[in-house]
């Protein structure tokens, strides 16, 4: 995690042996990598299992959000299972928004079981990031991009309709069957994955490897997760 209260403000850590308490009573301290990412560490396992190491990726994004939203602590009172939201925004509105940040490739029944965590109170977002770091998905990613053969017009929006040129469907077609709303970040762009009830407005149901996607600005995207339309 990047941030913890430290002193009744919350904040990254500044130096080595730095300590502090996690929202969940755990022992916190720091870690300053030099090449990396500073971040806190729980000294008996980090209280949210789902956690995964974070990069300057992680931090970017989060940064674009005010720090009141970044990495907030969310738990079911039915059975006390505790999870980190790497960004809530809308708390008290009627569409209070998680944001989860993703890098590293997870499987669908993590995918599955973070969407029914966090959607039984909220709406959902994920932003998976595309890259080559351990995978070739970037490639793949970056061959399909066609804004110019199959193109729709839906809610003053333009999506179009393009075939994953991987080897392997699976990585796009997990991601189509998400419950939450699916955004891909790649080379600084982001994109919304039709959903499957979109994909239908769009010229019929999509075949296995197809995708249809729509382009917008990053500050879009922020202001989605705000909640705007
Ligand atoms: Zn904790």
């Amino acid at each position: 995690m990047l941030y913890a209260w430290v002193h009744g403000v919350k904040r990254p850590p500044l130096e080595r042996g730095e300590r502090t308490v996690c929202d969940c009573g755990g022992q916190l301290t720091a870690v300053i990598p030099v090449e990396n990412v500073r971040h806190w560490r729980h000294k008996a396992g980090d209280c949210d299992p789902w956690s995964e190491p974070e990069g300057a990726w992680h931090l970017g994004w989060k940064e674009r959000f005010d720090l009141s939203c970044r990495e907030i602590a969310l738990v079911d009172p039915a059975t006390g299972e505790r999870h980190r939201a790497d960004v809530l925004c809308g708390v008290g509105t009627p569409q209070p928004t998680v944001l989860e940040l993703q890098h590293s490739s997870i499987s669908e029944e993590e995918r599955v079981a973070r969407e029914a965590f966090y959607m039984k109170a909220h709406r959902m977002f994920w932003l998976v990031h595309i890259h080559n770091e351990a995978n070739f998905n970037g490639y793949s990613f970056g061959f399909s991009l066609d804004f110019g053969s199959r193109t729709y017009q839906l809610n003053g929006h333009t999506y179009a309709v393009m075939r994953w040129m991987g080897r392997s469907k699976q990585f796009i077609e997990k991601w189509k069957r998400a419950a939450a709303h699916v955004f891909f970040e790649f080379q600084g762009n982001v994109f919304y994955l039709a959903s499957e009830s979109v994909s239908r407005r769009l010229g019929g149901p999509l075949k296995k490897g197809e995708f249809a996607l729509c382009h917008l600005a990053r500050d879009d995207f922020i202001r989605a997760v705000h909640g705007s339309p």
